[in-house]
């Protein structure tokens, strides 16, 4: 039993960084389940802006946590298309499937996978916001607005502007992702993009903005919606010309709409940096306290993935009674996961770094094959890889 306010792991944030920590204890290490506690700023079902794209690595994660996202409310997109003003490739997760990727809307996905956390015995505390970490050789102190706790491990799974990052990061270069986000009615009838599909454009390129503006299928309150958004990676800070709500305006006017006519929400991303940290001793990061991947800012299949790697850092942590956490980083560095992110952020510098709108629209429209095959051999599909290369 714990003492009162005193556990031996507290992890800060149930969205799905931690509640996948929580969910991979729970597989491997059950009797730390009644130690844990986490503690969560909002209220499931909480907003959380997100475009909701799901890649199939976070359902090869979810499979092996014995979930099924389809319980979930969700939409099957039928292809994803990567262009350059209008035209380009397009493409589906896995060659034989049906679908190209499933969109969630994030507060009914978040809600039910933090229901499943409860189901397996956490105890999530909502409404509790942390306030200040601070860590010492015996432990972690939190102080929340509901009062103080102490905690042998700190998880920070709280996000891209991590209180518990702060703690043991004092000072680091800016690696976070600029995003603009709308959810809009269904398509205008003038639209050239398809119902049941997906679009990335790249468009805003040229206009110094290093990322794309998006056009999402989804489904909200039972009702087909379209999320929109524009992303810039901001992986060369300082290089926009145009503000990005300019930019999101003019893909707007480009599909018969008014930016004006909506409501529009932004976030930042933090995105994946080999080089930065990890962890400390105590203390681990996950999810987008860590980062996401640069390209596009997709960070929901790495956030599952991540718990994981956490969830086995502190199995082996209670075990041995040491709690440095030295090998997390490299373990996350060395596996497919890992791998792939690093090469996203290496995509990103150089994709983002050309500004010419020839080369995008060669690019998009001319070497779709070759795209494609590189995607599938070393962008996507790492969690399959992942059980491949440990069976
Ligand atoms: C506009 C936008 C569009 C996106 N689109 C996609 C997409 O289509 N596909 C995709 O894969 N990814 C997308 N992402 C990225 C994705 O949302 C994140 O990568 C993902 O949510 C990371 O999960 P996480 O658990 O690490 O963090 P979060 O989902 O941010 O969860 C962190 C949790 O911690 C809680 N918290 C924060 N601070 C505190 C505190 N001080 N005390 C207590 N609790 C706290 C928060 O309330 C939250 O519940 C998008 C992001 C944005 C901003």
């Amino acid at each position: 039993m714990q003492s009162a306010n005193h556990y031996d792991l507290i992890i800060v944030g149930a969205g799905p960084a931690g509640i996948s920590t929580a969910l991979h204890l729970a597989q491997i290490a059950p009797h730390l389940i009644s130690r844990t506690l986490i503690l969560e700023k909002a209220r499931h079902p909480r907003p959380k802006l997100c475009a909701g794209g799901v890649l199939p690595d976070a359902e090869v994660i979810l499979r092996r946590l014995g979930l099924d996202i389809t319980e979930a409310a969700h939409t099957d997109v039928d292809w994803v298309h990567f262009d350059f003003n209008g035209q380009g490739m397009q493409m589906r997760a896995e060659k034989t499937g049906t679908f190209a990727l499933r969109t969630v809307r994030r507060h009914e996905f978040d809600a039910w996978l933090a229901a499943k956390a409860r189901q397996r015995g956490f105890l999530i505390q909502e409404n509790t916001v942390v306030k200040r970490v601070t860590v010492s050789g015996s432990g972690v102190r939190l102080e929340t607005d509901k009062g103080e706790y102490r905690a042998k491990v700190v998880v920070g799974a709280d996000g891209s502007n991590s209180i518990v990052r702060q703690a043991i990061v004092t000072h680091e270069d800016l690696h976070v992702a600029r995003v603009l986000e709308v959810v809009t009615g269904p398509l205008p009838k003038k639209s050239p993009h398809k119902e049941m599909d997906s679009y990335f454009d790249f468009v805003v390129i040229p206009q110094g903005i290093a990322g794309y503006a998006w056009d999402f299928a989804a489904v909200e309150k039972g009702k087909p919606v379209r999320v929109r958004g524009v992303y810039d990676s901001n992986i060369h800070s300082g290089k926009s010309k145009v503000p990005l709500r300019e930019a999101l305006a003019g893909e707007f006017r480009r599909h018969g709409l008014d930016l004006e006519d909506y409501k529009l929400e932004g976030f930042p991303i933090r995105w994946f940096d080999a080089k930065g940290t990890f962890a400390a001793p105590r203390v681990l990061l996950a999810g987008d306290a860590i980062g996401a991947d640069a390209i596009f800012g997709e960070g929901i299949s790495a956030a599952l993935g991540y718990g994981g790697f956490t969830a086995r850092a502190i199995q082996d942590a209670f075990a041995r009674k040491d709690f440095s956490f030295g090998g997390y980083k490299r373990s996350i560095l060395r596996s497919e996961m890992g791998k792939a992110l690093s090469l996203r952020t290496w995509i990103a510098r150089v994709l983002y770094a050309i500004p010419w709108p020839a080369f995008h629209a060669f690019l998009w429209r001319r070497m779709g094959w070759f795209i494609e095959w590189f995607v599938r051999a070393f962008v996507i599909g790492w969690a399959q890889r992942q059980e491949k290369h440990n069976a």
